[in-house]
């Protein structure tokens, strides 16, 4: 390792797992330090915020980077990839179906935002993930067996937790959030997200460091309690529609555990996925 500055930012939460939170956007990246080789978890929201992190991770270790993961298809967590040349971009098999689209709703997005990270954002030719799996992946950094999961849908269709075992480590994405509330989307599938998170929380124990895409690392008393919240949304979702409301009312008409603001998306996508 490096000198003490090679540590500015980052926050070792477990033996040689260091997580950088970074204001833009309040994202964090991960870095999974094996004895040979190291695991870049997310890259940022543009390829100027993917080379900073790419800076940071030499700094931090000179092994090399033997694989970068992405939790799920959004830009905040994957168009830094293309700072990470010749390194497998591994993510879910949705993410470079999903990517294009994604990324023209973003760059939109972005056009008419005078926000001081734009022209990064937009400038960036956005590298896909080129090592795409199903449901389970797994990685060797030399003497650190990483393992990386597809449970299921529910911010997006393509979600991956990573997890170090030997560590007790799982980077949950955006699948759960601490400073936030969960981000429910026009490509989240509240119906299914609560079951998603159940299988997450069987990988849980009483110790485990549960990194969120956005904000600290939380536990797995976090997760289950953030999960029952995740429950009712759809609960309530499945009994508006049950009872005939129609949806231009079920959002006012619900008891939401969330700011009602934050969960149009999920109304609407709830109730398409139940007709
Ligand atoms: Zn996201």
């Amino acid at each position: 390792m490096g000198s003490d500055d090679a540590y500015a930012g980052w926050q070792e939460v477990a033996d040689r797992c260091f997580v950088h939170r970074y204001e833009h956007l309040d994202v964090s990246a991960t870095v999974v330090i094996g004895n040979d080789s190291v695991l870049v978890i997310d890259t940022r929201a543009s390829r100027v915020e993917g080379e900073q992190l790419a800076g940071q991770v030499r700094a931090l270790t000179a092994l090399p980077v033997r694989a970068v993961a992405n939790t799920h298809v959004h830009f905040d967590h994957l168009f830094g990839n293309g700072a990470f040349p010749g390194v497998p971009l591994i993510a879910h098999e949705s993410v470079p179906v999903d990517l294009p689209a994604h990324q023209a709703r973003v760059k939109a997005l972005y056009e008419a935002e005078a926000d001081s990270d734009r022209d990064a954002v937009l400038a960036t030719l956005v590298v896909p993930p080129d090592t795409a799996f199903s449901s389970v992946w797994a990685l060797d950094l030399g003497e650190r067996h990483i393992e990386l999961a597809h449970l299921g849908r529910g911010h997006t269709a393509g979600d991956i937790v990573v997890r170090v075992p030997d560590a007790d480590v799982v980077c949950a994405g955006d699948l759960v959030e601490e400073s936030a509330h969960p981000s429910f989307g026009s490509d989240s599938f509240p119906m299914e997200w609560g079951r998603t998170l159940e299988s997450l929380s069987e990988l849980l124990g009483a110790g485990t460091v549960v990194v969120p895409g956005h904000g600290s690392a939380v536990d797995r008393e976090f997760v289950l309690t953030q999960r029952l919240d995740v429950v009712d949304v759809a609960e309530q979702i499945r009994e508006l529609s049950a009872a005939g409301v129609p949806l231009n009312e079920a959002l006012a008409r619900g008891r939401w555990p969330f700011p009602r603001e934050a969960l149009e998306d999920a109304v609407a996508r709830g109730y398409a996925q139940l007709r």
